[in-house]
């Protein structure tokens, strides 16, 4: 099969190594092109990366705790979600605001 993507390239059925978000989920097995590297996963693979996003808190919005800290709120992050991206009391968060779209994102060095 010719790649989709570079129209240029052979697909061949690999194991690869699977990042979502920028965290190492696992190995899954899917088609890459010998010239671009586009992966495409087959409906098998892609409801097991599901799930393994899932059981890692990857996924989507959820709703969160918030907690009144003295003058401050703070929000309560999920078990899973701060293994997941290895999150300690000491982790070094960044926030960029994005107030008109009230909304913010939080980056840890
Ligand atoms: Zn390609």
């Amino acid at each position: 099969m010719i790649c989709p993507m570079c129209e240029k390239g052979k697909m061949t059925k690999q194991i690869v190594d699977t990042i979502r978000y920028g965290i190492f989920i696992g190995h899954f097995k899917a088609e890459t092109c010998s010239n671009c590297n586009e992966q495409i996963f087959g409906s098998k693979e892609a409801k097991k990366i599901e799930q393994r996003m899932l059981e890692l808190g990857l996924f989507g919005r959820e709703k969160a705790a918030i907690y009144k800290i003295g003058g401050n709120l703070a929000i309560g992050l999920k078990a899973n979600l701060v293994k997941a991206l290895g999150l300690t009391k000491n982790s070094k968060p960044i926030i960029i605001t994005q107030a008109k779209e009230k909304r913010f994102i939080v980056e840890f060095g």
